[in-house]
């Protein structure tokens, strides 16, 4: 990757604007920050590189994209009334709904004024002299921002792979992270759906139906579940309009963000038949429970996970008629949990169609694209559309891409060379008042949930800033060492995190292998926000313009 050089300023160009705080990135994150800094006082301003709000939910509007964790412990909490007025349709609301919830929200809390849409980050330049950063986005417009946040969330660039040919291909290819706004015709197509990741194996049943055929490319067979979505009746509306404070309280607290209560039995506590029954009754639950709620020892115990996933192996078998495609269905190496795991919705039902075939990538690899289609050592196989639904540079993509230049001109990709370095996942050392919630080091889990852990700390931290006199924050490089360690040490604790997901950025080729979440996960965070208060900040070095000025005589 190349590292941008900072902008200079020709002198045609409009001079900057003042904002104490520029929020770039229109996602669940940035509007949340976006609000709360504004509330707390500071001039605010979001650039986004999109026409409009959503951020993943914006730019991932493939069909059959949906949330798959509970649509009420996705969206916001911090207002009871946007709770109480927002009724979601789904148990695991689909992206249209999403994407008006989230404008709903931006109009509701007259957030809209402070959006600047179609204007990306092309450049951020710290000043050291002022304490500022220079921010350029794409459509011309600087700013000069006290406090910079991105918000660039950590699946938002695209990645296809290195497919010989790629440009050659003649009819319409798409990505799932990048889908058209115009609705895309399947009808009597002949398509081709490359991966089955979280994003492929929602794709694949839902056109199944509408396309002439559908050939999926396989290279890595994903633990597949049911997400057991279901319309939300009105008693269930009631119920949880009625149970908005405990639920809160839960979600506040829970070390995933999710609803879902732990289960406090191991494995072999029970007998297999007790086993297979709780399985049944974990194969019927919805989403993620089936990791959070399922057997304690299920990500830590390989054979308790060898026990589950034996149980998926025979539901795979038993709903897939052609015993050659379960077979290639069914992972074979790696565990449950290991992966991300998807959650489905008629997914394994699909290749019981005629029409829908599986290629196994294992077996007959691709060789290039052609101007009609793809090649495989099999041969060649021509199709109208092709669907890539091949991943994202997940964690640092974006921000390797927005030209972020910290303390001496130090460029943030060559800062995180081997992978990122940071403190909470919010903050890195020579990049003073610069943050970035819900990107690297930062969820393990219901995103939302932890992102807006970030944001609130953020916030509070300004606060706290602009109270005591400083203007300036920056982590020290102890902190950093401290809490990039940590997350690096627990990501090989468990055994059942291997380093062949995309976790570890494994799917870039040439990508640093490291941990690009929260392998503490979420008490973890709780507790060192904690430590940072009643340490009065001491992991930071605060300063203020007067302090500046003197280090410079
Ligand atoms: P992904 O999980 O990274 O899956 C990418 C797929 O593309 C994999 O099957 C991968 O195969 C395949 N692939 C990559 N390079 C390839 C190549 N050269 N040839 C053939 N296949 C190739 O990406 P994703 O499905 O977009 O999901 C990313 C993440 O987004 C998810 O894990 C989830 O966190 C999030 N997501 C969430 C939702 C939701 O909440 N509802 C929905 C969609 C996505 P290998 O496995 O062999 O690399």
């Amino acid at each position: 990757m190349t590292t941008p050089e900072p902008s200079t300023e020709p002198s045609t160009e409009p001079s900057a604007r003042d904002v104490d705080v520029l929020v770039t990135g229109a996602g669940i994150t940035g509007l949340y920050q976006l609000y709360r800094a504004r509330e707390a006082g500071f001039s605010v301003q979001l650039l986004e590189a999109g026409d409009g709000v959503g951020g993943t939910w914006y730019w991932n509007r493939y069909p059959g994209a949906r949330f798959d964790s509970e649509s009420y412990t996705y969206g916001y909490i911090f207002s009871k009334e946007l709770f109480e007025e927002w009724e979601w349709q789904e148990h695991f609301a689909e992206q249209p709904e999403i994407e008006q919830y989230l404008n709903h929200v931006v109009d509701r809390f007259d957030l809209r004024r402070h959006i600047r849409f179609g204007a990306r980050v092309s450049s951020a330049v710290y000043d050291e002299g002022s304490g500022t950063w220079s921010v350029a986005a794409s459509d011309g417009t600087r700013f000069r921002a006290r406090y910079f946040v991105a918000a660039t969330g950590v699946l938002s660039v695209p990645y296809y792979p290195e497919v010989p040919g790629r440009e050659d291909f003649r009819g319409e290819s798409y990505h799932t992270g990048l889908w058209p706004a115009e609705p895309v015709d399947f009808a009597g197509k002949r398509v081709a759906v490359i991966g089955t990741g979280s994003s492929g194996v929602q794709v694949i049943p839902t056109i199944a139906d509408e396309v002439a055929s559908l050939t999926v490319y396989q290279r890595t067979a994903n633990w597949c579940t049911p997400l057991n979505n279901a319309p939300i009746t009105p008693d269930e509306q009631a119920e949880l309009r009625a149970n908005f404070e405990a639920m809160c309280e839960i979600l506040d607290t829970s070390p995933s963000g999710f609803l879902h209560l732990a289960h406090d039995r191991a494995a072999f506590d029970d007998s297999r038949e007790e086993r297979w029954s709780f399985f049944e009754k974990m194969w019927g639950s919805p989403g993620f429970s089936k990791l959070t709620s399922n057997y304690s020892d299920l990500l830590m115990d390989e054979a308790a996970n060898a026990e589950w996933c034996e149980f998926v192996s025979e539901k795979i078998r038993g709903i897939i008629e052609d015993p050659e495609t379960a077979e290639k269905l069914i992972p074979s190496d790696h565990r449950f949990g290991e992966k991300r795991p998807p959650f489905v919705t008629g997914y394994f039902e699909a290749f019981n169609n005629p029409h829908v075939e599986l290629v196994d990538l294992r077996q007959t690899p691709i060789l290039r694209m052609t101007e009609d289609g793809i090649e495989t050592s099999e041969g060649v196989r021509e199709f109208d559309i092709v669907v890539w639904a091949t991943g994202f540079d997940f964690g640092t993509g974006a921000l390797a891409r927005m030209g972020i230049r910290g303390r001496d001109g130090v460029a943030l990709v060559d800062h995180w060379a081997d992978g990122p370095r940071t403190f909470l996942g919010v903050q890195t050392a020579g990049f003073p008042n610069f943050f970035f919630p819900g990107g690297p080091h930062a969820a393990a889990g219901n995103n939302p949930r932890y992102n807006g852990d970030q944001v609130d700390f953020i916030t509070d931290t300004l606060v706290y800033l602009r109270s005591n006199g400083f203007e300036t924050i920056e982590v020290t490089s102890s902190a950093e060492d401290t809490w990039t360690d940590m997350i690096d040490r627990w990501a090989t604790r468990a055994p059942s995190f291997g380093e062949s997901s995309y976790y570890f950025g494994s799917n870039i080729p040439g990508k640093p292998r490291k941990y690009l979440l929260n392998s503490a996960g979420r008490p973890k965070l709780f507790a060192e926000i904690a430590r940072v208060a009643e340490t009065d900040y001491q992991a930071f070095t605060l300063s203020r313009s007067s302090d500046r000025r003197s280090a410079e005589v």
